[in-house]
């Protein structure tokens, strides 16, 4: 390689993993293995170590991963917060002992604590005169954001200690392994996206605006280190770890005092093996030198003591056999390869079936029946298949042929290059109607008791439905008729029929199952147009000038209000009376008799949307700046129309923001 093309690998790594630093710290979600990140790291360290003069500028190495975002309050730590050094093979880890070992002059090898890396989220916690003043995250390890309010919610974690003297505690907040699953099977059920794995659930949550979502979520804690401590006589990690427990903090039960490196690699080896049946994810063994005399003589260099190194586990990967290939077909009409696997254990469960995502995965691995494939379990829920061991492929194996026509309903797919995945577009399809239904009825959604999975497949098979508005206009004698269906349990099913039309037009819109609308989205899609008809005629512009909405959803959101049989649905539904219309209370009445002109580009309003929400809540939309307009609304870059109302002078000039409080104003005064 010659010297720019190092700068230029250089560069390139540093921009990667500052990214890659970016979606871990500050949006809790990670796009590549731990793995793969610590390789891309390793990498740049050797290259920077040995092409000094090509590394100048800012390095991602000297810095520790970095959660500060600019809306919250933050405080400096007393003492800086550091991040560990890693290796992922005991060779690694010898290596590192020994350096210790030429550094200072042993008597004999010094002992070592070795404990659980626990995958979560660091904390500090600051106590004064014994209680908890305040709790940040290791933010860019000198200042942390304040997260008090959601750590208060945490039961492991004491507000009163013992010791009065000020002292910053630290230690981790980790999400236990059984509230990871009972979140995920709630957003399966509600068909929300899934969690990738505990780690980016704590984190997520621990800066989650309201502390009642965070209480919900069970988080806990486990802790194992000080900052800054004044007069705290303690010269050892394991008489620390001690005194922690003894002030009421939560501590590993697992950590080993050792004083071999056959020791340590024992422990290693062990929890390697052992760490799924614990209640935790741990991602590898913390390795200290025990003295803390060492540990300051030691040092730190610019991001990790080093005096310490974590030994990482390996993301679990395990051979098994395809056993056969069965295509599901989704409410969207999505067909999903799923591959049934003989079941192995891996990881902390046994796992029977692994997604093949798409067409393409398959020739790209170029698929057969009863391949061995390897399959790895890193964080993700659903197993992976990363490859196939060709050596074991059977003679005459068959390829696995993806469908041309629906496994349900026999039309031809359609595959959608865009995202690879093939649909079935048939919206008769019984698989989608099916799905659909379910997704209709559950929880989240229009949350109708009664009408679960059996159920609805009952009223198809019996054909007393056969369409999602079918629901509104049962034939409950049929029902009664039906095997298993007592009076009560009809009555109940009425009723909770009746009740789903009280739910709210952004649950409404979620039921709809719009193509990559979730919960979240629908909520967005309702506050920025308010009711149904100003979403039918958004301008595709406009979808996706909505803040969070990607093309790929403005895209799908405009699709699905085009569709005939869509319009119709939505008719219907609104005939038996559910809500389209966010607080339908107020419509016509806040801003009558007011006007507006909108000019300029808004950041936060469609033009469209923005005006249907005056027209909604009574007030004029005007064409022109004359004497009788009340207020012009003003975005970025406004001309000639702003210029002129200054001129008349009794036009009242607002921002959206402005827009916003006056709707709010005057809707609390129609309120009252
Ligand atoms: P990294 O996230 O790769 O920078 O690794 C360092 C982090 O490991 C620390 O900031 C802690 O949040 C975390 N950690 C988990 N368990 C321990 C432990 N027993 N001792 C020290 N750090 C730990
Ligand atoms: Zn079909």
């Amino acid at each position: 390689m010659d010297k720019n093309n190092i700068k230029e690998t250089i560069e390139n790594l540093r921009e990667k993993i500052k990214k890659h630093n970016e979606s871990y710290y500050q949006f809790s979600t990670s796009e590549i293995s731990d793995y793969e990140y610590d390789q891309l790291v390793k990498k740049l360290e050797s290259l920077e170590k040995q092409y000094p003069s090509l590394s100048e500028g800012d390095s991602p190495l000297s810095e520790v991963g970095n959660d500060l975002s600019s809306s919250e309050k933050s405080i400096p730590h007393i003492e800086r917060m550091y991040s560990l050094d890693n290796g992922y093979s005991l060779e690694e880890i010898e290596t590192f002992l020994d350096k210790i070992a030429s550094e200072v002059n042993w008597e004999m090898f010094p002992a070592i604590t070795l404990e659980h890396k626990i995958d979560g989220f660091s904390v500090n916690l600051f106590y004064d005169n014994g209680e908890l003043q305040y709790a940040t995250t290791r933010g860019d390890g000198y200042v942390g954001e304040v997260i008090t309010e959601n750590v208060k919610t945490i039961s492991s974690i004491p507000t009163k200690i013992d010791w009065k003297k000020p002292i910053e505690v630290r230690g981790e907040i980790y999400l236990p392994l059984k509230e990871f699953v009972r979140i995920n099977d709630e957003r399966l059920q509600n068909e929300e996206k899934l969690f990738a794995n505990p780690r980016n659930v704590a984190a997520g949550t621990i800066k989650l605006k309201d502390s009642s979502i965070v209480s919900q979520r069970n988080l806990d804690s486990v802790i194992y280190s000080i900052g800054s401590a004044p007069d705290l006589m303690i010269a050892t990690q394991s008489e620390l770890l001690k005194f922690l427990s003894d002030n009421g903090f939560k501590t590993s039960l697992h950590t080993q005092l050792v004083n071999t490196i056959e020791e340590v690699a024992e422990y290693c080896n062990k929890w390697d093996h052992e760490r799924s049946n614990l209640v935790m994810e741990i991602d590898g063994i913390v390795i200290k030198t025990n003295s803390f005399s060492l540990q300051s003589e030691l040092g730190y260099t610019s991001k990790s003591p080093k005096w310490a190194i974590a030994y990482k586990f390996k993301a679990e990967e395990k051979e098994t056999v395809i056993e056969d290939v069965i295509f599901q077909v989704g409410r969207t009409g999505a067909v999903t390869p799923v591959a049934v696997l003989t079941p192995v254990y891996i990881s902390g469960s046994t796992v029977s079936r692994a997604t093949l995502h798409n067409k393409d995965v398959i020739t790209k691995l170029d698929l057969r029946l009863k391949d061995t494939v390897r399959i790895i379990k890193s964080g993700e829920i659903i197993p992976k298949v990363i490859s196939v061991n060709l050596e074991l492929r059977p003679p005459k194996s068959e390829p696995i042929i993806f469908p041309d026509n629906c496994p349900v309903c026999s039309e031809p797919l359609v595959k959608n290059d865009e995202d690879a995945i093939t649909y079935c577009e048939n919206p008769n399809c019984s698989a989608k109607i099916l799905r659909s239904i379910q997704h209709f009825t559950s929880r989240e959604a229009m949350d109708i008791t009664g009408l679960g999975e059996a159920m609805v497949q009952q009223l198809l098979d019996s054909n007393i439905i056969a369409k999602i508005e079918d629901i509104f206009s049962l034939d409950y004698d049929a029902i009664g008729n039906l095997e298993r269906q007592g009076t009560k349990s009809v009555e109940n099913l009425k009723k909770a029929i009746e009740d789903s039309k009280n739910r709210s037009f952004d649950k409404v819109l979620f039921a709809l199952g719009i193509r990559h609308v979730g919960s979240k989205t629908s909520k967005t899609l309702v506050n920025r147009f308010g009711n149904i008809d100003a979403l039918i005629n958004a301008e595709l512009e406009e979808l996706i000038d909505v803040n969070e909405i990607g093309e790929k959803i403005a895209n799908s959101v405009h699709h699905f209000f085009h569709r005939e049989e869509n319009l119709k649905l939505i008719d219907k539904l609104k005939e038996a009376g559910l809500q389209f219309s966010a607080n339908t209370t107020h419509i016509g009445q806040a801003l009558s008799g007011i006007s507006f002109l909108v000019t300029g580009r808004l950041t936060k309003y469609g033009r469209k949307s923005i005006e249907q929400l005056i027209m909604d809540n009574g007030g004029d939309v005007s064409k022109s700046v004359t004497k009788k307009l009340s207020y012009l609304i003003v975005g970025e870059d406004a001309g000639s129309k702003l210029d002129k109302a200054k001129k008349l002078g009794t036009v009242i000039i607002i921002s959206e923001e402005e827009f916003d409080s006056l709707l709010t104003e005057k809707m609390g005064e129609v309120k009252e």
